[in-house]
C-alpha cells in the first residue's frame, strides 16, 4: 500500500445522502509523472514525501483505494450575477479525507481527474498551466497568512488537452477542511428542498463548527460566522493586492477560504479597477469591487438559508459585514503603514496613498515594502520611494502627510520597519513569475522553478539571498498576459 493510500480515509462528505453528489470514478491519466510535491503540507499530513509510483497513481486518480468512494459534489451558483441552477464538480473529484499531524481532517480533491455528470460538455481535465497557477497561489496565500485551500501535488501527463491552444493534462491534489460553497446551499434552496438545506447546514456545523452543534440558533450562528470569515478574508485580499477574478457564489467557501484559483492576479502597479479575468468585460470582479461583491454573495447565501433563519436575524447578520470588513481592512492597512495607534484620519490617509499610487502607476508590493525604509527626518530615504512613481509630486505630498502622522506615534524608526516587514511581503506571486515557472515546465519539462517559487512564497516576508530579482516589479508591466476562466 502506498503512503497516501494508507493515510486516506473514506470521506465524511460521502455520508450525506446520494443527492448531494454523484459517485464518479476518475478517468485514467496516461503515463503520469510527478511535477510538484509540497513538502511543507506533506509533512503536515505525515507524508514522508518519498513517493512511489503507487502514490503518484493515487494522487492522479489512476489508483482508487478500495475503501474510498470518489465523488463529484453538486452545487449551483450565481455566475456574474445570474443564477445557474446546476453546476457541480465538473473537473474535480473528492477522493477521501486525510488527517493531519494535529488531528485535523481535510478533504483530498483531485482537480482535473476527468469528466463528471457536472462537466457540462467540457472534458473534466485541467491543463498543466492552470494547475501550476493554483498550486503556487494556494501556497503563496498560505504564506501570507490568508485562509485558503492548500495544494499538495501536481501529477502531469503528456496527454493533450484542447483549450485556446493544445496543452497537456495535469491533476492537482488539493486539500481543505471542506469544499462546501455558498452555491451548495443555493442548489437545494432554489429547488425548494428546505430539508436538504438544513441537512447540509447541520453537516457543516457538525464537522466544521462543532461548538454550534445542537444550539437552537446554530444556523444563525453559522451565517454570522461565514459573514465574519468572508469579511476578514476579502479585507486581507484587498490589503495584499489580490484579485480573485471569479467571485461567483459557487467559488465562495463556506469556511471563508480562498477557493478556486482561476484568472486571479496579485497587483503589481496599483490600479483600483484592475481586472485579471479577460471574460469579465464589465469589471464586476475588479479589485476595488471585491468587498461589495462579497456582501452581494453573502446576501445570496442568506437567501439560501432563509428557511432556517428568520428575516430579521439574517438582516442583522448581514449588517455586521461592512463594519467587520472596513475595520479589518483598516487595521491591516494601519499595520502595513507601521502605525501602532488608530486615528480617525487613517482611512483618509490610506485613500490618499492609493490615489497617489494609482496616479503614479506605482508598484504596490514594492512600495509598501519599501516604505519601511522611510525615515521622516532623513530626506535621502524619500528618493527610492519617489523613483517608483511616474507622478512623484503626489507621492511626495503624501509622504509629507505620512511623516506628520508618524510624528504622533510613539516609536518611529527601526521597530516600525521590522513590524512593517512582517506584513508587507518582499515576494509576491506576480503574474510574470508564475508565467516563467509555467513556461519552463510546459516548454522544457523543467519543474525546478515551481519548487523554487513555492519555497520563496511560503516565507514571503524573509529576504532570501540571491533572490532579489523575484522581488522586483515586472519590466514590461505584466500587462500582456491574458487569463481566462477554465484554463
Ligand atoms: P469555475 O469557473 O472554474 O469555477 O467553474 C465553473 C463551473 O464549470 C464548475 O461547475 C466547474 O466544475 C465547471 N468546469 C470548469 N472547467 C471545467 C472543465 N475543464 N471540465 C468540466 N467542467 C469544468
Ligand atoms: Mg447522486
Ligand atoms: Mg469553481
Amino acid at each position: 500500500m502506498s503512503e497516501v493510500e494508507q493515510r486516506l480515509l473514506a470521506g465524511a462528505y460521502a455520508r450525506l445522502p446520494a443527492d448531494f453528489y454523484a459517485p464518479q470514478a476518475p478517468t485514467s491519466l496516461p503515463r503520469p509523472y510527478l511535477i510538484a510535491f509540497n513538502p511543507d503540507l506533506g509533512g503536515q499530513l505525515g507524508l514522508s514525501g518519498d513517493l512511489g509510483p503507487r502514490d503518484i497513481d493515487t494522487l492522479c486518480g489512476n489508483h482508487v483505494p478500495a475503501h474510498v468512494q470518489p465523488l463529484a459534489a453538486v452545487y449551483a451558483g450565481h455566475q456574474f450575477g445570474v443564477y445557474v441552477p446546476q453546476l457541480g464538480d465538473g473537473r474535480a473529484l473528492l477522493l477521501g479525507d486525510l488527517i493531519d499531524v494535529d488531528g485535523a481532517r481535510r478533504e483530498l480533491q483531485l482537480k482535473g481527474a476527468g469528466r463528471t455528470p457536472f462537466s457540462r460538455g467540457a472534458d473534466g481535465r485541467a491543463v498543466l498551466r492552470s494547475t501550476i497557477r493554483e498550486y503556487l497561489a494556494s501556497e503563496a496565500m498560505h504564506g501570507l497568512g490568508i485562509p485558503t485551500t492548500r495544494a499538495l501535488a501536481i501529477v502531469g501527463s503528456d496527454q493533450p488537452v484542447y483549450r485556446e491552444q493544445i496543452e497537456t493534462a495535469a491533476v492537482l491534489a488539493r486539500l481543505a477542511p471542506s469544499h462546501v460553497r455558498f452555491g451548495s446551499f443555493e442548489f437545494f434552496h432554489y429547488r425548494g428542498e428546505a430539508q436538504r438545506v438544513a441537512q447540509l447546514a447541520d453537516f457543516v456545523i457538525d464537522t466544521q463548527f462543532p461548538v454550534f452543534s445542537g444550539l437552537p440558533d446554530c444556523h444563525h450562528r453559522l451565517l454570522r460566522e461565514v459573514i465574519e470569515r468572508t469579511a476578514l478574508l476579502v479585507a486581507a485580499w484587498q490589503a495584499q493586492g489580490f484579485v480573485h477574478g471569479v467571485m461567483n457564489t459557487d467559488n465562495m467557501s463556506i469556511l471563508g477560504l480562498t477557493l478556486d484559483y482561476g484568472p486571479y492576479g496579485f497587483l503589481d502597479h496599483f490600479e483600483a479597477m484592475r481586472v485579471f479575468n479577460h471574460t469579465d468585460q464589465r469589471g464586476r470582479y475588479a479589485y476595488a469591487n471585491q468587498g461589495r461583491v462579497a456582501l452581494w454573495n453573502l446576501h445570496a447565501l442568506a437567501e439560501a438559508l432563509s428557511t432556517l433563519i428568520p428575516a430579521e436575524a439574517r438582516e442583522a447578520a448581514l449588517a455586521t459585514f461592512e463594519p467587520l470588513f472596513v475595520g479589518a481592512y483598516g487595521e491591516l492597512m494601519r499595520r502595513k503603514l507601521g502605525l501602532l495607534e488608530a486615528r480617525a484620519q487613517d482611512a483618509d490617509l490610506v485613500d490618499r496613498l492609493l490615489l497617489a499610487l494609482q496616479a503614479g502607476h506605482v508598484d504596490y508590493p514594492a512600495f509598501m515594502r519599501g516604505l519601511g525604509t522611510f525615515r521622516p527626518h532623513d530626506a535621502a530615504t524619500r528618493a527610492p520611494l519617489l523613483a517608483l512613481s511616474r507622478a512623484p509630486e503626489s507621492l511626495a505630498a503624501w509622504l509629507d502627510d505620512y511623516a506628520a502622522r508618524l510624528a504622533g506615534e510613539s516609536d518611529p524608526g527601526e521597530a516600525r520597519q521590522a513590524r512593517m516587514n512582517a506584513i508587507n511581503p518582499l515576494y509576491v506571486l506576480r503574474t510574470h513569475l508564475a508565467e516563467r515557472a509555467i513556461r519552463r515546465a510546459a516548454d522544457h519539462r523543467d519543474y525546478s522553478e515551481i519548487e523554487r517559487l513555492r519555497r520563496l512564497l511560503a516565507r514571503p516576508f524573509e529576504p532570501c539571498p540571491e533572490m532579489d530579482e523575484y522581488a522586483a516589479p515586472p519590466l514590461d508591466d505584466g500587462g500582456a498576459i491574458e487569463l481566462s476562466c477554465s484554463s
